[in-house]
């Protein structure tokens, strides 16, 4: 299995697919622009609308529009016009980029019972508007994510992601920054009943980082964190097959690449209880070593967590700190009250099992950082840095399948003891 698809994947253009569509992108461009000249010099670093992707199922959907470099935006909603047959609408309005031929004007259905579809298309000659067409009411949020540049919309069809402020103006985006999307009071709606809890199995969504292209972390020797945490993630799925009131999916399956806001949508869209990212840390320094894990925060403790964010998401230390995370509210409250009482039960639990036979493991504890991986994850999610891949003993142990076997068992423990204590609908008490 390459790795998990279902429900709605719905891909407007694929992203592998967007170098090779830049330049009759820009061709295009040129002409729609400057129709009198033909031929317009355009920047390569220009930014690009080069690719739409959606990930869905009936009450939740990540929509994220690449635009390769940091362009200026701004997100609103409109109310529905039953005259012209206009749903309710959330509209990303981007100044300044161009935008690919392949999506100018070519709606794309998806029609999951939340969102109709959506369009891109130019408002006028310095903005290129994308619209998401609503089925019903939801509630939305938009942020950005740097290198490459994304602009990610987050559409919630039970409300789970509380409302933004009220008054709050039609938000403007400062470089790289994510916002607070304001909706307009005639697309709010009564939210609909809650569904009465029925029993099922807890939903474990594993993510063994990095993966194809992205090699993760490299050891003294040369062994490569995306293949450490993928073995992992594999122990910790066949342990879990023994418990019955478990399924357990994952992310990747294979070596393969998958973008970190891709991620957390398979975990959104496949409605996981539990998100558990799989990493190794590493560290200039050799010496370092020990376990940690990690839930999101707008900043990090120290500098040591957030160069590990940084690397962790792919973008460097100065980008990182450019960023203005506005989503806590997602994380306020029992979410992230229940992500930090499960990470402190994995990382206590991974550090007793990986302490047995061969000596103690450092403990350095529960630890938050701003990782992409986890912003705008609807569950307890956590992210585990289970030794440093940069130190030979270490890395020594993460070669032994029996030592790779004890920090699944720690793993399947915490979630086993956490899944059971009564935290999610239809579980007993
Ligand atoms: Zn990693």
């Amino acid at each position: 299995m390459e790795r998990e698809v279902e429900e709605g994947d719905v891909l407007i253009r694929p992203y592998r697919y967007i170098l090779a569509a830049l330049l009759p992108a820009v061709a295009f461009a040129a002409l729609t622009l400057f129709p009198s000249f033909g031929v317009t010099a355009v920047s390569s670093r220009s930014p690009v609308l080069s690719g739409i992707h959606a990930w869905t199922n009936e009450i939740y959907t990540r929509v994220a529009i690449y635009t390769g470099e940091e362009v200026e935006w701004h997100a609103n909603t409109a109310s529905a016009v039953p005259a012209q047959n206009l749903p309710p609408r959330i509209f990303v309005d981007i100044r300044g980029a161009e935008i690919d031929g392949d999506i100018l004007h070519k709606p794309v259905g998806i029609n999951n019972g939340l969102l109709q579809r959506v369009r891109a298309g130019r408002n006028n000659k310095d903005t290129i508007r994308v619209v998401i067409d609503l089925e019903r009411d939801s509630t939305f949020r938009v942020f950005a994510l740097p290198d490459p540049y994304r602009i990610i919309i987050d559409v919630d069809g039970e409300g789970e992601i509380p409302l933004p402020r009220e008054n709050t103006a039609a938000t403007q985006n400062p470089p790289a920054v994510s916002v607070d999307a304001p909706r307009e009071p005639a697309i709010l709606a009564e939210p609909p009943s809650p569904a009465p809890p029925v029993s099922r199995r807890v939903r474990v969504m594993l993510d063994p980082g990095h993966g194809g292209k992205d090699p993760g972390a490299v050891g003294p020797t040369g062994l490569k964190e995306k293949d450490v945490v993928l073995a992992i993630g594999r122990m910790v799925r066949e342990r879990m097959a023994r418990h019955n009131d478990f399924e357990v999916r994952m992310t990747r399956d294979s070596d393969v690449f998958i973008p970190l806001e891709e991620r957390t949508a398979i975990a959104n869209r496949s409605r996981a209880d539990i998100f558990v990212s799989l990493h190794i840390n590493a560290s200039p320094s050799r010496a370092v070593k020990g376990v940690s894990t990690y839930v999101f925060s707008r900043g990090a403790g120290n500098q040591e967590d957030l160069e590990l964010a940084a690397r962790e998401n792919g973008v460097p230390v100065a980008r990182l700190q450019g960023v203005k995370f506005i989503v806590d509210d997602m994380f306020t409250g029992a979410r992230k009250n229940e992500s930090l009482r499960l990470a402190k039960t994995v990382n206590d639990a991974i550090h007793r099992t990986a302490s047995s036979g061969r000596g103690s493991v450092a403990n350095l504890g529960l630890k938050q950082a701003p990782f992409f991986v986890l912003v705008g994850a609807r569950m307890p999610s956590i992210l585990v840095e289970s030794h440093f891949i940069s130190n030979a003993q270490e890395e020594a142990l993460l070669r032994d399948e029996k030592h790779l076997g004890k920090i699944a068992d720690g793993i399947v423990e915490a979630i086993c003891y956490y899944g059971r204590k009564g935290v999610f609908p239809g579980q007993e008490l």
